[in-house]
């Protein structure tokens, strides 16, 4: 690309320049070269379009200006927090090593004197939309590992240690406002009969379509995530007055009465479920040991079934001094 080359069109950036001659210049320039200008007259107006939540992603400021200098506009741009900082340009008739200096210490992330030429103006905007792309792409990469790293990549829904987490998390919130916590453990009843009657990729497309039910049913009340193989955990907070126990009877036939769809048909199954429920005095590892128990009950009394763990606190909560 040369100097005078189309930037990007969309690309909007801002100016922050008092004298009128030389804004009406830096615009034209601007323009010419594809970019959407978002003129301001003086460093407080600079400072003010910047706070803004669909701000320009690159600037250029002049130092000396009226109501706020260049320099103390960039300092204040430089402590917002933000994931996505703005690409700064100092542009000014400033030219001594000194300056340069305090215009990159302020935050500036290049300096340009003026006069300037407008093609290595375009190329030094090129560099800071270059590096904005790049941070852009890295902000998305690290969101989608964020995400890979907490979701189940079959079903999609939170895996193991994100629904730990989210255990963790509810447990210590009840333990502040004094409320409590169910946690049900669900595990499809005779998997394994699925996978040996109509393989392994329609088992795969029955977990998915299992999960897909969980979130939709919970969804409003708690969360849901796959611990391992065919089994869930779900995780609802629950307030004094609430009654937990037709949450989980109502997921249960919800469960039994759902058909999925899979490449071998609509199939359906039936799942076991034990539930706790338990106050702040709970730890994680005891909660899942006291709903993995109602579990177990469950499955050896013939399956399809809820089974409420003994030490859970009364199905409906009344002033919650109970566990
Ligand atoms: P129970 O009622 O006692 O829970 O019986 P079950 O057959 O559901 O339990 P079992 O533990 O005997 O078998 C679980 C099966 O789940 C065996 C395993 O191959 C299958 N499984 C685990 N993860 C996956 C998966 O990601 N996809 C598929 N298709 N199958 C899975
Ligand atoms: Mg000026
Ligand atoms: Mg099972
Ligand atoms: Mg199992």
């Amino acid at each position: 690309m040369t100097g005078c080359d189309k930037g990007d069109v969309s690309m909007q950036i801002l100016i922050a320049e008092d004298d009128f001659t030389s804004r009406a210049i830096l615009t034209a320039v601007l323009k010419k070269q594809g970019y959407e200008v978002v003129a301001t007259v003086n460093g407080a107006d600079a400072w003010a379009a910047m706070q803004q939540a669909d701000a320009p992603k690159l600037a250029i400021l002049d130092w000396m200006m009226p109501e706020m200098d260049g320099i103390e506009v960039c300092q204040r741009i430089r402590a917002l927090e933000t994931n996505q900082p703005p690409y700064i340009i100092m542009l000014t008739s400033k030219d001594e090593k000194a300056n340069i200096i305090t215009g990159l210490e302020a935050g500036a992330d290049d300096y340009l004197v003026k006069p300037y030429d407008p093609g290595e103006l375009g190329a030094r905007v090129r560099v800071g939309l270059r590096m904005i792309e790049m941070q852009a792409a890295l902000i998305e990469s690290r969101k989608a590992l964020a995400h890979e790293a907490t979701h189940d990549p079959l079903t999609g829904m939170l895996n193991r240690r994100a629904i730990l987490d989210q255990l963790q998390k509810e447990l210590a919130l009840a333990a502040r406002h004094g409320n409590a916590v169910a946690v049900g453990i669900c595990d499809i009843d005779h998997f394994k009969q699925v996978n040996d009657t109509y393989g392994h990729q329609a088992g795969d497309e029955v977990l998915w379509g299992f999960a897909q039910a969980l979130i939709e049913d919970l969804c409003g009340y708690g969360s849901a995530g796959r611990l391992g193989g065919e089994e869930f955990l779900m995780v609802a907070p629950i307030r004094a007055g609430m009654e937990y126990r037709s949450l989980f009877d109502a997921l249960h036939t919800r469960i039994a009465e759902n058909t999925i769809t899979t490449r071998s048909g609509a199939l359906s199954v039936t799942a076991s479920i034990g539930v706790a429920c338990v106050t702040a005095s709970g730890t994680v590892d005891e909660v899942l040991g006291t709903a993995d128990a109602a579990l177990y009950q469950a499955k050896n009394e013939g399956r399809n079934r809820v089974v409420y763990a003994t030490t859970s606190v009364p199905h409906k909560l009344g002033t919650l001094s109970l566990c």
